[in-house]
């Protein structure tokens, strides 16, 4: 697998914030809010994370892999395309829908 960029797979991400702690870079920042849900009637409400935001600065990434080996639910994963070049730095903010694995692959 080329190391080209990174994707979050959303669905396993915990909004646990070990990635965005290790990043020696601090190149990660993600906001969430808890929710609560009840599995079954009559049964304790369960409170868990929802992930609201979720951006990778490309302008300090150094492709270190740090935040793909400590993701604890396998949420980040290299990805072979690589990070178009861009004029302005905020391009180079790639939120949730940015990293998204496109379908089939990628
Ligand atoms: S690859 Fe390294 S520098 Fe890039 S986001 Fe992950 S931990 Fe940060
Ligand atoms: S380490 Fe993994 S599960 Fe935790 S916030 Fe980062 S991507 Fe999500």
């Amino acid at each position: 697998m080329i190391h080209g960029s990174i994707h979050l797979i959303e669905d396993r991400c915990t909004s646990c914030m070990i990635c965005a702690r290790e990043c020696p870079t601090w190149c990660i920042r993600l906001t969430s809010h808890q929710e609560q849900t009840v599995p079954a009637p009559g049964a304790r409400p369960r409170t868990h994370n929802v992930l609201d935001t979720f951006v990778i600065d490309w302008s300090l990434c150094m492709y270190c892999g740090v935040c793909i080996e400590q993701c604890p639910t396998d949420a980040l994963v290299w990805a072979g395309a690589h990070v178009p070049p861009a004029d302005r730095l905020t391009d180079l903010l790639h939120g949730k829908a940015q990293l998204a694995p496109e379908e089939g692959g990628g």
